[in-house]
Protein backbone atom coordinates (compact mmCIF):
# COMPACT_ATOMS: atom_id res chain seq x y z
CA UNK A 1 0.00 0.00 0.00
CA UNK A 2 1.08 3.71 -1.22
CA UNK A 3 -1.35 5.04 1.45
CA UNK A 4 -2.63 7.84 -1.73
CA UNK A 5 -6.34 6.77 -2.09
CA UNK A 6 -7.62 6.30 -5.35
CA UNK A 7 -10.38 9.18 -5.79
CA UNK A 8 -12.14 6.70 -7.96
CA UNK A 9 -12.31 3.05 -6.05
CA UNK A 10 -10.86 4.06 -2.30
CA UNK A 11 -8.33 1.37 -2.38
CA UNK A 12 -4.94 2.71 -1.12
CA UNK A 13 -2.78 1.27 -3.43
CA UNK A 14 -2.19 3.94 -6.18
CA UNK A 15 1.85 4.15 -7.27
CA UNK A 16 3.63 7.87 -8.70
CA UNK A 17 3.98 7.97 -12.44
CA UNK A 18 5.48 10.76 -12.84
CA UNK A 19 6.26 14.25 -11.04
CA UNK A 20 6.17 17.87 -12.51
CA UNK A 21 9.30 19.72 -11.61
CA UNK A 22 9.80 23.53 -11.33
CA UNK A 23 13.33 24.69 -10.13
CA UNK A 24 13.36 21.73 -8.03
CA UNK A 25 10.09 21.77 -6.27
CA UNK A 26 7.69 18.94 -7.00
CA UNK A 27 4.49 21.23 -8.48
CA UNK A 28 2.31 18.29 -9.59
CA UNK A 29 2.24 14.04 -9.62
CA UNK A 30 0.37 11.79 -11.86
CA UNK A 31 -0.96 8.88 -9.33
CA UNK A 32 -2.33 5.51 -11.07
CA UNK A 33 -4.19 2.89 -9.42
CA UNK A 34 -3.20 -0.55 -9.39
CA UNK A 35 -6.59 -2.07 -8.31
CA UNK A 36 -9.16 -0.04 -10.71
CA UNK A 37 -6.30 1.39 -13.51
CA UNK A 38 -7.39 5.24 -12.67
CA UNK A 39 -4.89 7.95 -13.47
CA UNK A 40 -5.27 11.31 -12.16
CA UNK A 41 -2.39 14.23 -11.06
CA UNK A 42 -3.12 15.50 -7.76
CA UNK A 43 -3.55 19.24 -8.71
CA UNK A 44 -6.79 18.54 -10.44
CA UNK A 45 -9.78 20.30 -9.15
CA UNK A 46 -11.81 18.13 -6.21
CA UNK A 47 -14.61 18.48 -8.66
CA UNK A 48 -12.64 16.00 -10.39
CA UNK A 49 -10.71 14.10 -7.70
CA UNK A 50 -12.13 14.59 -4.48
CA UNK A 51 -13.80 11.48 -2.29
CA UNK A 52 -17.29 12.06 -2.10
CA UNK A 53 -17.03 15.53 -4.12
CA UNK A 54 -17.34 13.91 -7.45
CA UNK A 55 -20.61 12.17 -8.56
CA UNK A 56 -21.68 8.47 -7.05
CA UNK A 57 -21.45 7.41 -10.38
CA UNK A 58 -17.87 7.99 -11.26
CA UNK A 59 -16.85 5.54 -8.34
CA UNK A 60 -15.94 1.59 -8.71
CA UNK A 61 -16.44 -0.92 -6.41
CA UNK A 62 -13.03 -2.55 -6.20
CA UNK A 63 -14.04 -5.66 -4.54
CA UNK A 64 -16.36 -5.79 -7.83
CA UNK A 65 -14.51 -4.67 -10.60
CA UNK A 66 -15.32 -7.46 -12.98
CA UNK A 67 -19.25 -6.70 -12.75
CA UNK A 68 -18.37 -3.05 -14.75
CA UNK A 69 -18.27 -2.96 -18.23
CA UNK A 70 -15.19 -2.46 -20.10
CA UNK A 71 -14.43 0.65 -21.28
CA UNK A 72 -10.87 0.44 -22.41
CA UNK A 73 -9.32 -2.37 -24.91
CA UNK A 74 -5.63 -3.09 -25.60
ZN1 LIG B 1 -8.78 2.83 -8.02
Amino acid sequence: MSGTICPRCSSSDAVSDCQGMEDGTVIWTIYRCVVCCFSWRDSEPPSAIGLGVRSAAFAVDAANLDHYPKILQQ
